[in-house]
């Protein structure tokens, strides 16, 4: 039976602090800018406000210096539109051409799983009329790719092969390390509402996250609304009315 899960996850691969102290680097970096270091002043507040600062000109290459690693765990279609984020970012995503969709790593071909990502908005117990008079549900339909993949690696197929009949909804692990500047400009783009429901989803709830450990470097974003399944996008507030520190 195909796992069916409905939407993407994430979890940040960097402890808190660690994302705190990322604040105290730029903070060291940002002042050679500006020739104002004050050896052993800096510490995570006045670090804070210098990122506010930073923000706020626009000054934003000094954000290079911190940023983090997140595993997000969606669909290949998620990852597809994550990996079209060229600069200043660094992927490893799980092969479909060495990894068999078997359960635990274990070469079982009688016992696997393929995991799907289904639009947690749909009814996925829906009946949908096929032209040849079956009736097939979203989950049927899973099930039924995930049987045609065993059933061609148990006629020799190889993954690498057997893999193009896998689907776009495909369940996939990509670790994504990048910095602060390019996490900001991710989140412009994927939280916004025009971006796709999975991506917008789990990157909306990564900016929440984030406003909470690091709240300086993300705080200029609001929620703008919420879009016709209920679900919230992100965008960031007027540079101008944010409070000069
Ligand atoms: C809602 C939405 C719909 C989309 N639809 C499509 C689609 O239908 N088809 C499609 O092909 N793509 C589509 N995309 C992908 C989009 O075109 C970008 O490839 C993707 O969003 C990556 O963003 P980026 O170009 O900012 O790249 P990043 O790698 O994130 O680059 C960051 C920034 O660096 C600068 N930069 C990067 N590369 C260069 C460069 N070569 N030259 C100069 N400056 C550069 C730019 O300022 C850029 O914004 C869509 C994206 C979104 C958010």
């Amino acid at each position: 039976m195909a796992r069916i899960e409905r939407g993407s996850r994430y979890t940040i691969l960097n402890t808190d602090d660690e994302l705190k102290r990322t604040l105290l680097l730029i903070e060291a970096a940002g002042r050679t800018c500006y020739r104002s270091e004050v050896e052993g002043k800096i510490t995570y507040e006045s670090a804070s406000k210098f990122a506010r600062m930073l923000i706020k000109r626009g000054h934003e290459s000094v954000l290079e210096h911190g940023g983090m690693a997140v595993k997000f765990t969606g669909s290949r279609g998620y990852s597809h539109e994550q990996v079209r984020h060229r600069v200043g970012v660094a992927y490893s995503q799980e092969s479909t051409r060495y990894v068999d969709y078997t359960k635990g790593g274990r070469m079982d071909l009688d016992d696997f799983e393929i995991g799907v990502i289904l639009p947690p908005h749909r009814n996925i117990d829906e009946l949908v009329s096929l032209p040849d008079g079956r009736e097939l549900s979203p989950i049927d339909m899973a099930n039924e790719l995930e049987v045609y993949y065993r059933a061609l690696r148990q006629s020799g197929w190889l993954p690498e092969d057997a893999r193009q009949f896998l689907p776009i909804g495909l369940e996939t692990n990509i670790v994504v390390t990048a910095n602060w500047r390019q996490w900001r400009h991710m989140i412009e783009e994927r939280a916004a509402k025009p971006a796709h429901w999975e991506i917008r989803s789990v990157y909306g709830k990564l900016l929440v996250n984030l406003q909470s450990v690091v709240p300086a470097l993300f705080e200029d974003f609001e929620q703008k609304g919420v879009d016709i399944n209920g679900l919230p996008y992100y965008g960031l507030v007027d540079r101008r009315t944010l409070v000069n520190e």
